[in-house]
C-alpha cells in the first residue's frame, strides 16, 4: 500500500491533485470546510475517471479502484497519520500561515507539508511551522489531471531530502516536475500574470474585445489558449490574489491588478467556476 496522502481544500485544484494520486494508487483524504464542495469534488473526479473509461486510457476496473481509494472529510484530523499533506486552500496568506501552524500540530513529525500555493511565499508559510525543512511547494496546473507540469519551489530551509522526495511524488503520479526557488509568483505566474493583467488591460481601455485579444494571441503566438480565456479558467479572483502578492513582493506597481479585473471579482464574476467572467459558461 502506498503512502496516505491528505489534499486540504476541495475546490477545482483540489479534486484534480485528489483524483491524479487516487488513479497512481495512493489513498487519499479530501479536507475541506464545506461539506457541500467535498460532495461536488466527489462527484467531479467520479465524472473526469468516467471520461477517461471512455476514452481507453483507463479501465473501469482501475476507476473503481481509484474511487476506492478516496475518501473525504471536514476535520483536518484526518492529516494525523499521512507522509504528504498537500494544501490546497483558497489564494489568502493568512488563511495558509493559519493552516500550515495547524497542519504541523496534527501531522507526523517526518510527514511534508507542501502548498499548491501560485505565489505566497513558501519560506514564510514554512516559517509557521516547526519543520520549515519539510515544508515546500507543490504547485500543480489547471486542470491537473491534464497538465504535465508541477512546479516544485524549494523554501529557504527545505532539505533536498523534501525536494527529492516530492519530485518523485510528482513523478509517481505521472507529471514532470521542475524546480525552482521562492520568490513571488515563482517563474509560471511571474511571467503568465503580468500577460494577464495586460490583456484585461486591453478590454478595459477598449483596445479589443476579449475574443480579438484571444484571438491575437492564439493565431499569433500560437498560446494554445488565449489570456483571457485562461484568465476565466484559473479564476479572476486567484488571478487577482497573485497580482496582489506579485506587486507587495517586489515592490514594483507596474504588477498592480488592472481595476477591470477587480470590478468583475467584486461582481462575483470569477470565471468559469461562477459561470462568468470575462466570457459566459
Ligand atoms: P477554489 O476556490 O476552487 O477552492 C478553494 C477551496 O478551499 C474551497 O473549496 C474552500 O472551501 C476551501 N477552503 C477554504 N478554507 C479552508 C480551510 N480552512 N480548510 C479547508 N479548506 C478550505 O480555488 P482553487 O482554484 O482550487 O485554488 C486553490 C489553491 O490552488 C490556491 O492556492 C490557488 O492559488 C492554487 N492554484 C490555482 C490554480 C488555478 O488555476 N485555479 C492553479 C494552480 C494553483
Amino acid at each position: 500500500m502506498k503512502e496516505h496522502v491528505v489534499v486540504v481544500g476541495a475546490g477545482q485544484m483540489g479534486n484534480g491533485i485528489a483524483h491524479v494520486f487516487a488513479q497512481a494508487g495512493f489513498p487519499v483524504t479530501m479536507v475541506d470546510v464545506s461539506s457541500e464542495v467535498l460532495a461536488r469534488a466527489r462527484a467531479t473526479i467520479e465524472k473526469n475517471l468516467a471520461r477517461q473509461v471512455e476514452k481507453g486510457v483507463i479501465d473501469a476496473a482501475a476507476r473503481e479502484a481509484a474511487l476506492a481509494r478516496l475518501s473525504v472529510s471536514s476535520d483536518l484530523g484526518a492529516a494525523s497519520k499521512c507522509a504528504l499533506v498537500i494544501e490546497a486552500a483558497s489564494e489568502s496568506p493568512d488563511l495558509k500561515f493559519k493552516l500550515f501552524a495547524e497542519l504541523d500540530g496534527i501531522a507526523p513529525a517526518d510527514a511534508i507539508l507542501a502548498t499548491n500555493t501560485s505565489s505566497i511565499s513558501i519560506t514564510q508559510i514554512a516559517g509557521r511551522t516547526r519543520r520549515p525543512d519539510r515544508v515546500i511547494g507543490m504547485h500543480f496546473m489547471n486542470p491537473v489531471p491534464v497538465m504535465v507540469l508541477v512546479e516544485v519551489i524549494r523554501g529557504l530551509a527545505t532539505s533536498d531530502e523534501t525536494t527529492q522526495n516530492v519530485m518523485s511524488y510528482a513523478k509517481a503520479v505521472g507529471k514532470r516536475a521542475v524546480e525552482v526557488n521562492d520568490a513571488p509568483g515563482f517563474v509560471s505566474n511571474r511571467v503568465l500574470m503580468p500577460m494577464i493583467n495586460e490583456a484585461a488591460y486591453c478590454v478595459m481601455e477598449g483596445v479589443a474585445t476579449p475574443e480579438a485579444v484571444d484571438s491575437v494571441m492564439k493565431l499569433g503566438m500560437n498560446h494554445p489558449m488565449g489570456p483571457l480565456a485562461l484568465a476565466d479558467l484559473i479564476g479572476l479572483d486567484t488571478c487577482v490574489a497573485i497580482l496582489d502578492v506579485l506587486q507587495d513582493g517586489l515592490g514594483d506597481p507596474k504588477y498592480r491588478a488592472c481595476p477591470l479585473l477587480k470590478k468583475y471579482v467584486a461582481a462575483g464574476w470569477l470565471g468559469r467556476k461562477s459561470g462568468r467572467g470575462f466570457y459566459t459558461y
